[in-house]
């Protein structure tokens, strides 16, 4: 026994047992522990075949992540000399691999001699969702054992692939149906004496012929990823490291893999993406709602309101097998969202990414009605008409009044306050904000927005809901605007405040693109409707945020009933049938006579400072929200911005990304813009402390 490791014998057979509950991660020790065993198995004259295989429910999830920021003890084992020892061993090894492969695992498996796996078995080299490369070998043998276009599909996807599919590439030998480690050990004592029986992958050059054949293999890969991997390092870093498996010896490329690796395992991007790892684990935490609290069974679902939201939240219960009911005031209304669902399906049936049949059922799970009668049994309503409050307080009644007592009565409100709309219930407890983003059936977020009567058992099981229609559910208290929004809105100001002193929306929406978001917020708005927000600044929230000047450059822009892509214009102009935006010298000519009528003196304005400009307000706001207790972490704010705002998961969320430009930095600057703005930019106080105390955020 060493640490984490065993070695048996079933006769002549040296059986290596990877044993480190849960996942039998690659820790130092365990490291150090395969190296001796393996260097036991080797050494012991009565073993003439090694098997290696993992306790437990799996084979081995592969390293463990809380290390890569530590110091290795002196002792520690390299894991690509382990594996090239493992490979280099001269008896027969085979892998026998169960549940999972991943990373590390898989790499130590492609050491081996021998791959067998159970049915049901995942495997995958997953380095790239973290930020860095595979660094035991992966990126060398990958492409040698499965040819360079499958490994480059596989290794920069990071996605784990089921047992068959390993099995159709050749990553695995044979999938085994029955007692895997029996059919290893005698697979392993069959090899004894054979010839071939040491098969090395390093020593295989097929896999790497198609792309010898074509140069042009890895720069038409480098295209076809551009969009989806933008501002990543990680993915570009994992083609690189094939191409040297393409073009370097074996040894070389490893060499130059492990050198990748250890810059990226430390850069920022991976921190920022082990960070979100993390944080989208953490938000299922909710300190007053234990593990333990007991929820309600969701099989059923309706819907109110079959608009933009309301058909894209059906399409999630339908998509996860739960039937729903869609309610609508009108026939028309109803015909009109069922068309659009449908509409939604097709198109993803079309592109190949959906089956016919599967299409069919989900719709057959989608019932359309007119009549509060059919939402009697049903065990969750999520409430998506327009964004009034009178309206929405009426449906409550209306829905407490007829859905059975235990069922949960949920808005997808966006601005207005849940507390209120659950007065209209007798249930105020099972009343809950669920809030989804468009598109509703694309984006992964919701905000789960508790009131204060809100029970235990209605948030956990909204949280567990969120989960089952494969979302990440984030718990947030009511605000204005809750947690996104509320920080949208801050930043949404600045940049049109930016408009008056000099920038153009061009050069804005730019900057701000080049930072990583999917678009800068001007185009965002000409996409999602100018007038959304307009009616909001004529509402009654206006009211709330009286006290905050905001620019009136927007509202004169919808005054000449540019409202966005739909009219063809916005903020851009737009050719018929395209969503390329066009810069306008009307829109220009508006923003410099507003600046004139505001007696500003308009100044060229650079990219390095639009990005504080509108990203320190945002964080600032989030410490503020954090300060008033509306979230619950600096981590489930970065969640909500990568998932429902797009902010790029490279640089790990908001409050992540101002810890590495420094809280201090951030606070000045504020301090700054608050003296020469008024007050509407009051830097937060929990942002003092930190800056004070040099701390960050992930110090809380
Ligand atoms: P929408 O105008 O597209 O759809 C609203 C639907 O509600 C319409 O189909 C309308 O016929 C229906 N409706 C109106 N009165 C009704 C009633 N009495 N009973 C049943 N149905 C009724 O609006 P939307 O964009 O889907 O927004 C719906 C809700 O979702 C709003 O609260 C909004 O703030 C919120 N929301 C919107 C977005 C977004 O980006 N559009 C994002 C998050 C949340």
């Amino acid at each position: 026994m060493a640490d984490g490791v065993t070695l048996t014998r079933d006769d002549n057979i040296g059986i290596i047992t990877l044993d480190n509950p849960p996942v039998n991660g690659l820790s130092f020790a365990v490291r150090r522990g395969l190296a001796d065993q393996v260097e036991a198995a080797l050494s012991d004259d009565a073993i003439e075949a090694i098997v290696v295989r993992g306790a437990g429910k799996m084979f081995c999830g592969g390293a463990d992540i809380r290390q890569f920021e530590q110091t290795p003890p002196a002792n520690a084992a390299n894991l690509p000399a382990v594996i090239n020892q493992i490979e280099d061993s001269p008896k027969p090894v085979v892998a026998a691999i169960h549940g999972v492969a991943a990373g590390g695992g898989l790499e130590v498996a492609l050491g081996c001699h021998y791959r067998l796996a159970s049915p049901g078995t995942r495997l995958g080299l997953p380095e790239v969702t973290l930020g860095f490369v595979p660094g035991a070998g992966g990126t060398q043998r990958l492409p040698r054992l499965i040819g360079v276009q499958n490994a480059l599909d596989v290794i920069v996807n990071g996605k784990l692939l089921p047992s068959d599919r390993a099995q159709a590439l050749g990553i695995v030998d044979e999938v085994v149906e029955g007692d895997l480690l029996t059919r290893a050990v005698t697979l392993a004592r069959g090899l004894v004496g054979q010839p071939d029986a040491v098969r090395k992958v390093s020593e295989r050059e097929e896999g790497l012929e198609e792309a010898r054949s074509n140069p042009a293999l890895f720069s038409d890969f480098r295209k076809k990823m551009a969009r989806r991997a933008r501002g990543f390092d990680a993915p570009y870093a994992c083609v690189e490291c094939i191409e040297y498996a393409v073009t370097l010896p074996f040894e070389a490329g490893l060499a130059k893999e492990r050198e990748v690796f250890s810059t990226l395992v430390t850069s920022d991007q991976a921190k920022a993406q082990r960070h979100v790892f993390f944080a989208e684990r953490e938000v299922a935490k909710i300190p007053d709602v234990p593990k333990d609290t007991p929820t309600l069974v969701v099989e059923t679902a309706a819907v109110i309101g079959a608009g933009t939201m309301g058909g894209g939240i059906a399409m999630n219960f339908a998509n996860a097998g739960l039937p729903v009911v869609v309610y609508e005031v009108s026939q028309d209304a109803l015909d009109k969202g069922m068309a659009t669902i449908r509409n939604n399906y097709a198109a993803t049936v079309s592109k190949g990414r959906l089956a016919q049949a599967e299409m069919d059922r989900r719709m057959s799970l989608i019932s359309p009605t007119l009549s509060y009668d059919d939402l009697a049994q049903v065990d969750v309503v999520v409430e998506a008409v327009f964004e009034e409050m009178d309206l929405k307080k009426r449906i409550f009644g209306t829905l407490d009044a007829t859905c059975k007592a235990e069922a949960i009565l949920a808005t997808n409100t966006s601005t207005l306050d849940v507390n209120e709309i659950a007065t209209a219930t007798n249930r105020p407890d099972k009343v809950i904000g669920t809030h989804f983003f468009n598109p509703a059936n694309v984006m992964r977020l919701m905000e789960n927005v508790r009131g204060q009567a809100t029970s235990a058992e209605t948030i956990a099981t909204i949280m567990k809901l969120s989960k089952r229609l494969g979302k990440v559910g984030v718990l947030v208290s009511v605000c204005d605007g809750f947690v996104g929004n509320r920080m949208l809105f801050a930043y949404r100001r600045q940049a049109e405040f930016l408009l008056e002193e000099g920038v153009l929306p061009q050069q804005l929406d730019k900057a701000i693109y080049d930072f990583g978001m999917p678009m800068g917020p001007l185009q965002m708005s000409d996409l999602a409707g100018l007038d959304i927000s307009w009616r909001v600044r004529k509402s009654q929230v206006a009211t709330r945020r009286a006290h905050l000047r905001y620019s009136p450059i927007a509202d004169r822009i919808c005054e000449m009933g540019r409202l966005g892509q739909k009219t063809g214009a916005g903020w851009y102009r737009y050719k018929d049938g395209s969503r390329a935006p066009i810069p306008d010298p009307i829109v220009e000519n508006l923003i410099v006579s507003v600046s004139e009528e505001l007696g500003i003196t308009r100044r060229p304005v650079s990219d390095d400072e639009i990005i504080p400009r509108c990203f320190y307000p945002l964080v600032n706001e989030g410490a503020k929200i954090l300060e008033e207790g509306l979230a619950q972490r600096p981590g489930d704010i970065d969640v909500i911005w990568i998932n429902g705002y797009g902010f790029p998961r490279y640089r790990g969320g908001p409050m992540f990304w101002a810890d590495l430009v420094g809280p201090r930095k951030i606070y000045n600057a504020m301090k700054r813009l608050h003296d020469e703005h008024g007050n509407w930019l009051k830097p937060s106080s929990l942002l003092g402390e930190l800056a004070r105390d040099n701390r960050g955020f992930k110090d809380l």
